[in-house]
């Protein structure tokens, strides 16, 4: 059966000592009670719950998948039950406002109640996951009766929210969505069209789900400038808040799919559904992007998730299957064989995917404090600031993060030699359902065209500068110059790590004046950007992981292992993924002509 165990001593040595977490919510009077006890019984308690509720009907959930019957989708035996615990436990509203009978807590909570959920069931997660999205989005955008009539419901777990932008004929280019909304006297809209891979878009856990749509008004201008954004709750809801009719939609079928097989995937109809506006007309993607930035960051993490859950299946596997003898001798010589852990190319693969896991839940939690500061700042230039980074850094986590979080997911797999093909022992579900990551909320190619020719070019690489200027001002305060008590230990880290940062700068400039000559030069080089940037951006973390475990070492502590492993796999990063920017700087440099010669007839 597929295991988790909660990884909290990770977590809290990013929280704390990595990110000094508590003395950034002492900075803001809404987290005064934040403090070490709250957030260690939350993770206790969390972790708990994902252990014993929602881990263990992770694998039967994927075999028995969700089934449609009559335009009713019901989800695998014991995902409702989950549910009931989820909610009851006030998992949902965490880290929403108490206004709304949310806990209040910081998003950087949050997000790590969303990976602990995420790594013990990423299908189960997908249910209460995407209303978050929807929360944010009312919560920023909607008026005060849409906020007062749906919030308190969706906080609560009792409704829940999906994001309804893919159509049949459009994904990535939300521009040509068709679906249509007629004003009508009442100020309400009617909706009309189909939208598709309705994430948990129809399913029997909630008593009603409010669908965030995008839809044009007949009038409205032709491409994105004409969008949208609407609530269509599938019941409608009445002015004392009860339910009402069922709203004039349907859900046609459920996709039958590689993974996630439990997550319900809905085909939605809308047939003059009553609808209400968010906002102001036409202004719909730019509301959307507070949902899709809150959906990447979430997505982002399924990439730690894959690659969390699949390290735990096989490090124990890989110290238990025995196959030859080490290469440098016997290192069990009582057994009949050594154990595959001896062998360099399986400690390769799980430090590969040991590295994934906890460097990319640095980088996440890092994202969590940024949001933390943007809800908290009072300052408009600062606010701006925050969002700026926050953006910069959404498409990287995205993009990169689940690219690795599918390497490490097949890594895991490899471990297994032939048993990782074998359903049992879970791993091959662990690949499937680790799949879509780098396809939903934008592919990859999306994310990368993101990053370099909006972030980068457009903001003519200020949020660049800014990000860089960070990373070096950290490689200077622990550099040989620096006076640092640990800048020996730290030497091996922050000289490539300065080199790489410089090169980040240069080559992103001679891409921005190339691509004044030739557009394809973009995007030619977008995808290994966005890669290259993303092992930077981890080089970055897993240096900092290293300068507080030197730190904590100094000092003698409890698990001296745990702080020797921090380093000795930030020592691996460094030798062995970091250099993977190498082959991503010349691929990404290189003139489009060999890639845009050929005609769609030559192919
Ligand atoms: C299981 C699942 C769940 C989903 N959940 C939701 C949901 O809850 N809500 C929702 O609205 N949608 C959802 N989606 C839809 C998903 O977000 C889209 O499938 C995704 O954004 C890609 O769009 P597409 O499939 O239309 O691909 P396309 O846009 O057709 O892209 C096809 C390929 O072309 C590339 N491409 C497209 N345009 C460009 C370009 N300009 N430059 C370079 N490359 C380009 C893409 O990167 C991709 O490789 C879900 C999909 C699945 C499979």
């Amino acid at each position: 059966m597929l295991h988790y165990n909660a990884p909290i001593t990770d977590m809290k040595f990013i929280l704390e000592d990595v990110l000094d977490i508590y003395s950034h919510y002492e900075k803001y009077s809404d987290y005064e009670e934040v403090n070490p006890e709250l957030v260690d019984m939350i993770l206790t308690e969390c972790g708990k719950f994902c252990e014993a509720e929602l881990a263990p009907i992770n694998q039967s959930g994927d075999k028995e998948g969700c089934t449609w019957k009559d335009g009713k989708v019901t989800t695998p035996t014991g995902f409702k039950e989950a549910y009931q615990k989820y909610i009851e436990g006030g998992w949902q509203g965490i880290a929403h406002p108490v206004e709304f009978e949310g806990q209040g807590l910081p998003p950087s909570i949050g997000i790590i109640r969303t990976e602990m959920v995420g790594t013990a069931n990423w299908s189960w997660s997908m249910y209460p996951g995407l209303s978050l999205g929807a929360m944010d989005t009312i919560i920023e955008h909607g008026c005060e009766t849409l906020k007062n009539t749906y919030l308190t419901k969706l906080t609560q777990g009792v409704w829940n929210g999906t994001m309804c932008l893919t159509e049949p004929q459009c994904g990535s280019d939300l521009g040509l969505i068709k679906t249509r909304a007629i004003p009508m006297d009442d100020g309400s809209y009617e909706v009309t069209g189909s939208k598709m891979f309705i994430s948990a878009g129809e399913h029997d856990l909630v008593e009603n789900i409010i669908h965030i749509v995008l839809a044009r008004l007949p009038d409205a201008p032709k491409g994105t400038r004409g969008i949208s954004l609407f609530v269509v709750p599938k019941i409608l809801v009445n002015e004392d808040s009860s339910l009402g009719d069922a709203n004039s939609m349907s859900c046609s079928s459920i996709e039958d799919k590689m993974g996630i097989k439990a997550s319900s995937t809905a085909v939605l109809n809308f047939d003059n559904a009553k609808g209400y506006l968010i906002g102001e007309l036409n202004k719909g993607l730019a509301y959307m992007f507070t949902y899709m930035n809150t959906a990447r960051i979430g997505i982002a993490i399924q990439g730690v998730c894959s690659s969390e859950l699949a390290y735990q299946q096989s490090l124990p596997y890989a110290k238990e299957r025995l196959s030859m003898r080490s290469l440098s001798g016997k290192k069990f010589p009582d057994n009949e064989a050594d154990p595959i852990i001896v062998h360099p190319d399986v400690r390769k693969m799980l430090l590969t995917q040991k590295a994934i896991s906890e460097g990319g839940r640095a980088m996440v939690y890092y994202a969590g404090k940024l949001k933390d500061e943007l809800i908290q700042s009072n300052n408009e230039q600062d606010k701006m600031k925050i969002d700026d980074k926050l953006g910069f850094l959404t498409p990287i986590l995205k993009g990169f993060l689940t690219e690795l979080g599918v390497e490490s997911a097949n890594r895991g797999m490899q471990v297994f030699g032939g048993h990782g093909y074998i359903k049992e022992w879970g791993l091959e579900q662990i690949v499937r359902d680790s799949r879509i990551s780098t396809l939903y909320e934008g592919t990859t190619g999306i994310q990368g065209l993101d990053l370099l020719g909006r972030k980068i070019l457009l903001e003519k690489g200020k949020t660049l500068r800014d990000f860089t200027k960070e990373v070096l001002g950290f490689c200077k305060s622990h550099s040989l110059i620096s006076g640092n008590k640990h800048k020996y230990k730290m030497n091996k880290f922050i000289w490539p790590l300065t080199k790489a940062v410089l090169n980040w700068q240069r080559y992103s400039l001679i891409i921005a004046f190339k691509a004044r000559k030739n557009r394809d030069v973009i995007g030619l080089a977008s995808v290994d950007y966005l890669m290259y940037s993303g092992y930077i951006t981890m080089a970055y973390f897993w240096a900092m992981m290293a300068q507080k475990a030197n730190e904590k070492l100094a000092m003698n502590p409890e698990n001296i292992d745990f702080y020797k492993a921090k380093i000795q796999t930030a020592e691996f990063y460094f030798e062995q993924m970091l250099p993977r920017i190498k082959g991503l700087e010349k691929t990404m440099m290189v003139d489009p002509k060999s890639l845009m010669q050929m005609t769609s007839e030559q192919f």
